[in-house]
């Protein structure tokens, strides 16, 4: 029987883990006070949440490497603190050794500099050292504290360091650092999980006898190919892979569909919490239902999909048992089907029948679509045109009391899903209501079918 203390496991089931240690490195250097930490925080804070520090041993024995993505890099990035030359006594050796180890082993350099205060002899000195020991295309300098206006004239001193392109940024706001990652990226390699051949993986959740079972027989029936157990994320996850015209799929924890839920489980706790933890393996998730039976479940289990970031979409199963249908059954049947799941309303909605192998073909392509959407990424130039436009259309509010409300600038800093950060004077000024307003823009501008978005409103800090 259960164990229903491991059945609550799921929040502790971590997200697919890539091995940190691995991934190439992006060095920040730079003389101090420049503004590396600020920047490092940018880089890594503004994609990972901020909230995986990791601490690599072998390297170096503190210096914290935190990992990082953009355009579909991932990378770990270092804040290489006090490489000082010319005052070896202020600084301790073994920090300047740490340093150099780190330059040593990154793919890409950071020089940071401030453009406040122009170029300094120590700025002049590091460039040298780094034009020696590290190839010259894999050196970008960042003018830090560029926010002003005269942020591309400040930079342009630092043509002078003879390392290209000097990138006016502002590590406090953001802006400028997009256009930096962009370039500091490229040499990169992509991630595994980004390659178009790699496995999918999906889950079908919905409440008991809604058909996930019969769903997954037809789909394993005709295109099985491997049954794999999965050690370690739960006692009895098995799952399946599927070949799909050449490209596979993974269907997870079909152990758990296969088996009599209801009767197997009893409550609706465990089915429920098998369902959290399938969703939050996923990348796309299929949510079954009953077409004729709307169930308070459905909702719990949409929402869940929306917080985990997950593609998304929705199958109303058991169509056939709808007999009298005439022009409106459609549309009042899908119009229904979105009542129930307000929360993932960007969904598409299939009305399906297993029994009858209804529109199941269709899945697949739904499926790839979704998954499109969910690693979809935009120009931040293009993301900036929507938001000017929507503000010009629909101006931030402002009280008596409460100061306006100023949009700076956004730019997508994730994908799956995607997520755009909006950098605003201060984000308590902007209410759910002009959020909700600003993300249906974007979705009215870009589509993005079958996957949620973020958006994450920053302030100056
Ligand atoms: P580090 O010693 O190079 O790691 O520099 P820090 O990240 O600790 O930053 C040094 C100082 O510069 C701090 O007071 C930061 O708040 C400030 N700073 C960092 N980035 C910016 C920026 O983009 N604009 C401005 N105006 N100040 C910044
Ligand atoms: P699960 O508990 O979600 O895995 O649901 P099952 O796949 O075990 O299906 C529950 C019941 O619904 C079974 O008796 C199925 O034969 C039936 N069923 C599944 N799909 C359909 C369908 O499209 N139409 C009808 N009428 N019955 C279906």
């Amino acid at each position: 029987h259960e164990d229903p203390l491991q059945e609550d496991a799921y929040l502790d089931t971590p997200p697919v883990k890539r091995a940190t240690s691995t991934l190439p490195i992006v060095a920040v250097v730079g003389r101090p006070n420049v503004g590396k930490s600020t920047l490092v925080n940018r880089i890594a804070g503004a994609f990972h949440d901020g909230s995986i520090v990791e601490n690599v041993v072998g390297i170096t024995r503190d210096r914290t490497y935190r990992p990082g993505v953009w355009n579909g890099r991932n990378f770990q990035v270092v804040d290489t603190g006090g490489l000082v030359f010319d005052d070896q006594s202020t600084f301790m050796p073994e920090i300047r050794t740490q340093a150099l180890i780190a330059i040593r082993e990154a793919v890409v350099v950071v020089l940071c500099v401030d453009g406040r205060e122009g170029v300094n002899p120590l700025d002049l000195e590091l460039a040298s050292f780094l034009r020696r020991e590290t190839k010259k295309s894999s050196v970008f300098v960042a003018v830090n504290k560029c926010e002003s206006d005269a942020g591309f004239s400040q930079a342009a001193e630092f043509w002078s360091l003879g390392l290209g392109e000097p990138y006016p940024v502002s590590a406090i706001h953001g802006s400028g650092t997009g256009d930096l990652m962009d370039m500091v990226v490229e040499p990169l390699p992509p991630i595994e999980g980004e390659i178009e051949e790699d496995v999918v993986n999906i889950a079908i959740v919905g409440r008991p006898n809604v058909g996930k079972s019969s769903l997954l027989n037809l789909m394993t029936g005709e295109n099985r190919a491997i049954v794999s157990e999965i050690p370690g994320t739960t006692r009895d996850a098995v799952d399946e892979i599927i070949t799909v015209n050449g490209k596979q799929y993974r269907l997870i924890d079909t152990a758990g569909i296969r088996r009599r839920t209801a009767v197997t489980f009893g409550t609706e706790f465990f089915m429920i919490n098998r369902a959290f933890k399938a969703i939050r393996r996923a990348d796309v998730v299929l949510l079954m239902l009953d077409v004729s039976e709307a169930s308070e479940q459905d909702r719990k289990i949409a929402d869940r999909i929306a917080a985990e970031g997950k593609g998304c979409i929705v199958l109303a199963n058991k169509w056939d048992l709808i007999t009298e249908k005439d022009n409106r059954s459609y549309i009042n049947a899908v119009g229904d089907v979105k009542d129930r799941t307000v929360c993932i309303p960007w969904a598409p909605v299939e009305l399906v029948s297993v029994l009858e192998k209804k529109r199941i073909g269709k899945i697949i392509g739904l499926v790839e679509e979704a998954l499109e959407q969910h690693r979809r990424r935009v120009s931040t130039a293009v993301l900036n045109e929507i938001l000017r436009e929507a503000v010009e259309w629909h101006k931030p509010p402002a009280t008596k009391t409460a100061r306006q409300g100023r949009i700076y600038y956004c730019t997508q800093v994730a994908s799956r899903p995607p997520t755009i950060a909006m950098f605003v004077n201060e984000p308590r000024l902007f209410h759910e209501n002009y959020r909700r307003y600003m993300e249906g823009q974007f979705r009215k501008s870009l589509g993005f079918q079958g996957t949620p978005i973020r958006l994450v409103w920053r302030g100056k800090s």
